[in-house]
């Protein structure tokens, strides 16, 4: 089969007790991107139980058009259930391109599919381009430990996939004039198909806001010195209205959970504010916070890395330029 068959780009729509995640929305406005400079359609995948109502907010965040995939076999994500939706929709309707959120849901389901669909994968994308002459998705990101960007392509195989992490690309403005069109798909599941009984979901009780979603982050990292030491960025972040986050190192000392570790092994984030306290810069901290608007960094060696990239520096100790700060945020709002 020519790969000249295959046309569009595909964005997966992932959604979550009816809720469509945000990297979805963002992953909307790259493929828009995409499918303006190929001349073709973006079209959103939508799969589920009773999410018909989801597939509007898709169109007026850049699609042209959704396939929504509706079946009682799909209410809860189930790696076979999906797996075979999505490899049956490919295979009948031959996209170019597929991009799916590096999300635990994501890394899961979309290996799987590639591997059906005999195609290539490449996960966490930081840049996604179109190759002028050869038509080719440029798929970025970063090899051997974030020391250099490799630019992969899959010029035999169709679809080119891709996954992409929360917070890596930008989203478009929801634009509720946007027309598209909704295709129902059959989901051609049987009973007989499901080999897993999902029984009970417990959530993990977890922070209510995560640190991809903050708009101020307070970010420590070894130079903080003692776990006991992050209260005083917590009591910073609130002032701020913001999120405490951390570097790896701080981490791996175990004085934070992973969860709010940011870089490469750890979060993308792209906060207005980054405020980087006792953190190094190294590349593998950097890709993870670079995108921030405004970064500020307190460090008290002059020639820390993270002074290159920072729009304000402070060479200072940072237990006693924070507990400054927080006296000065108190008195302005007095
Ligand atoms: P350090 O590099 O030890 O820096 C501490 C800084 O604090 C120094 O600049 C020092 O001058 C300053 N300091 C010390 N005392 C004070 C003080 N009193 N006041 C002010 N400043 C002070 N790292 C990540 O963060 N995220 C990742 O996702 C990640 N992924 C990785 C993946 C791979 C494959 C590898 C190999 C590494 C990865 N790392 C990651 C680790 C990364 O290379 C660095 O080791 C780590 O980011 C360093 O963390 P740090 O800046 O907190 O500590």
């Amino acid at each position: 089969m020519s790969i000249l068959e295959h046309k569009g780009v595909w964005v997966f729509a992932e959604q979550r007790a009816g809720e469509i995640q945000k990297v979805s929305l963002e992953l909307l406005g790259k493929g828009r991107e995409l499918a303006d400079t190929l001349g073709t359609k973006l079209t959103a995948v939508l799969l589920g139980n009773n999410v018909k109502e989801m597939a509007s907010e898709l169109i007026y965040y850049g699609a042209d058009e959704v396939i929504l995939v509706e079946d009682e076999l799909l209410d809860v994500y189930i790696t076979e259930t999906y797996t075979k939706v999505m490899s049956k929709i490919i295979k009948e309707k031959k996209p170019d391109i597929i991009l799916m959120g590096a999300t635990a849901l994501g890394r899961d389901l979309a290996p799987r599919v590639s591997a059906r669909v005999h195609t290539g994968l490449t996960a966490d994308c930081t840049t996604l381009e179109i190759d002028e002459e050869s038509k080719h998705l440029l798929m970025t990101r970063p090899a051997f430990g974030g020391n250099i960007m490799a630019t992969i392509i899959c010029p035999d195989h169709r679809p080119q996939m891709s996954t992409v992490r929360p917070g890596v690309m930008i989203k478009q403005e929801r634009n509720e004039e946007r027309q598209g069109e909704i295709i129902e798909f059959p989901s051609g599941l049987a009973k007989e198909d499901v080999n897993v009984e999902v029984i009970e979901i417990v959530k993990e009780e977890k922070q209510k806001m995560k640190i991809e979603e903050a708009e101020v982050l307070v970010s420590g990292g070894r130079g903080m010195r003692k776990k006991e030491n992050f209260q005083t960025l917590e009591l910073l972040a609130k002032e701020l209205g913001g999120l405490v986050s951390g570097s790896r190192a701080v981490v791996d000392a175990g004085w934070m959970d992973r969860e709010h570790q940011v870089g490469q092994t750890g979060k993308t984030v792209r906060p207005n504010l980054y405020l980087a306290c006792g953190v190094s810069g190294a590349i593998q901290h950097v890709t993870g916070m670079e995108e921030s608007d405004l970064i500020v960094a307190i460090n008290k060696n002059p020639s820390a890395p993270i002074f290159e990239l920072a729009d304000v520096g402070i060479v200072g100790d940072v237990e006693k330029v924070i507990p400054s700060l927080i006296d000065e945020l108190k008195s302005v709002k007095v």
